[in-house]
């Protein structure tokens, strides 16, 4: 049968556009199909500008500790929210262009408008019907608000990135790592912030040493932190949006509050049953550990499969797809264990594989080593912000199973550990690698 590409892909963010273009690659014809910016939620409204605001919350943060260090800041810094957010922006534009010229460079059709699926082989975009031999399914997924009244009357993550003016008093509602990177970095650029959690923990599926080292700092340095709040409803005052409790409190005026309690798969007007798929009870698109849907020509990577929502994820899946469908690479698929992430707090959290309590549910002999240690950043200051690192190990090798930790630099570290415990790493190998001095890093090749 003649089909009028080898590959359409619904979707232009992380998976699709890497799927696209390692398919190109190999000499497919690909069709990509977006009807937004080119990059999708990472670089639009996700990873991308939340990553340029944490830098400027560090630099908020440094400008603090700068006396400590025989700076004389003779006057208060002013910092202006609307030049970063137009810098940011710029910067955003930037990779939008660098997307398109980089799919035009490949040779891929870039089809604006939305895509649907009209049967096993074909897809729908506007009045035009175009089939190919393969689809592939990258939609992403949208933030959530919750069904209370006036939930309206708050934003969510993607309105945040459109803000023109910085709020001087903010609610931020959720436990998540993207409630909690929202939280701290507009704290620390001087926005008077309440995180409410709903429990009595954020991040509750982190390592617990790492968790509550979380909250013993954040309740010195960062955000209030309000917990076991549950909300009624949001409603509008004269002062800014307050917060009803179902404890009879409430909270606020609010200048701004920012629901990030979660998202749920683009999966709903995809026309999946054209092509005889159903989406679990979540929304997710099911797939198979090939990226395979129920339907056997078409495909789904990222965020709408519910697997490890993360970009490098979203990308790693679709090459590794790419690779075996056109690449001749017959065994190539994702492997979804130890994959290493990385919250933006204040300090940052990297973390890969088993938490100590996975560890001990799984295996017989668990054991962990840790530390916590005031960073040399701060032998000068009065301010301590502490760093926690643990290692959990398994069996009488005391194989690393997992890396956990919490203090600055946390984000840069982590990458190089993941490796070695993807490598099968053992406690005494990371002992026999020679310690760099003075850092933080050392710490996890000598502990003891
Ligand atoms: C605030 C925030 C911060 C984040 N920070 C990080 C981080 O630091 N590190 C990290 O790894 N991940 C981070 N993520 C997660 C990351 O953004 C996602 O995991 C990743 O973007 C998923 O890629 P994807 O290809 O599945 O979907 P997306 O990147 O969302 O791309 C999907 C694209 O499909 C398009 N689309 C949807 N439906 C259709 C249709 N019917 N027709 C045509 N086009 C369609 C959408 O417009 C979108 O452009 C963050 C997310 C958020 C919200």
């Amino acid at each position: 049968m003649n089909y009028d590409y080898d590959l359409i892909v619904i979707g232009g963010g992380s998976g699709g556009i890497a799927t696209a273009k390692r398919a190109a690659q190999y000499g497919a014809k690909v069709a990509l199909i977006e009807f937004d910016r080119l990059g999708g939620t990472c670089v639009n409204r996700g990873c991308v500008p939340k990553k340029v605001m944490w830098y400027a919350a560090q630099v908020a943060d440094t400008l603090r500790l700068a006396p400590s260090f025989g700076f004389g800041l003779s006057t208060n810094p002013s910092f202006d929210w609307t030049t970063l957010v137009a810098d940011r922006e710029a910067y955003i534009r930037r990779l939008n262009g660098l997307y398109e010229q980089g799919l035009d460079g490949a040779n891929i059709e870039r089809i604006s408008g939305i895509g649907r699926l009209a049967s096993a082989h074909e897809v729908k975009v506007g009045s035009r019907t175009l089939s190919a031999e393969r689809i592939l399914l990258a939609p992403g997924a949208q933030p959530i608000r919750p069904d209370v009244p006036g939930a309206e009357l708050g934003d969510t993550s993607d309105e945040f990135f459109e803000w023109t003016s910085q709020p001087l008093k903010m609610a931020v509602v959720g436990a998540g790592y993207i409630a909690v990177e929202i939280a701290g970095v507009m704290h620390a650029l001087g926005t008077e912030t309440d995180l409410i959690l709903r429990k009595a923990h954020a991040l509750r599926e982190f390592d617990e040493d790492i968790r509550d080292q979380w909250h013993s700092i954040n309740q010195a340095h960062g955000p209030n932190l309000i917990n076991q709040t549950l909300i009624e409803k949001l409603s509008n005052a004269e002062g800014g949006t307050l917060i009803h409790t179902t404890d009879g409190r409430v909270l606020g005026p609010y200048d701004k509050v920012v629901w990030a309690i979660g998202r749920e798969p683009l999966s709903k007007d995809l026309g999946l049953a054209n092509a005889g798929i159903e989406v679990d009870a979540h929304g997710y698109i099911p797939v198979d550990q090939w990226q395979q849907t129920q339907c056997e020509s078409v495909f789904a990577v990222g965020d709408v499969t519910g697997a490890a929502q993360l970009t490098p994820v979203a990308i790693a899946a679709g090459r590794r797809l790419a690779d075996r469908l056109w690449g001749g690479q017959a065994d190539r698929k994702m492997d979804y264990n130890t994959i290493p992430t990385v919250v933006f707090s204040h300090p940052p959290i990297g973390t890969v594989g088993l938490t100590e309590t996975q560890a001990r549910a799984q295996f017989d002999t668990v054991k962990v080593y840790r530390s916590t240690f005031n960073p040399m950043k701060y032998a000068t200051s009065q301010t301590k912000v502490p760093t926690t690192v643990k290692l959990v190990v398994e069996g009488p090798q005391e194989r690393v199973v997992g890396v956990h930790l919490i203090g600055d630099a946390a984000d840069e570290i982590l990458q190089g550990f993941a490796v070695a415990v993807k490598m099968g790493a053992t406690k005494s190998q990371l002992d026999d690698t020679v310690a760099i001095h003075p850092t933080s890093a050392e710490e996890l090749v000598t502990l003891r």
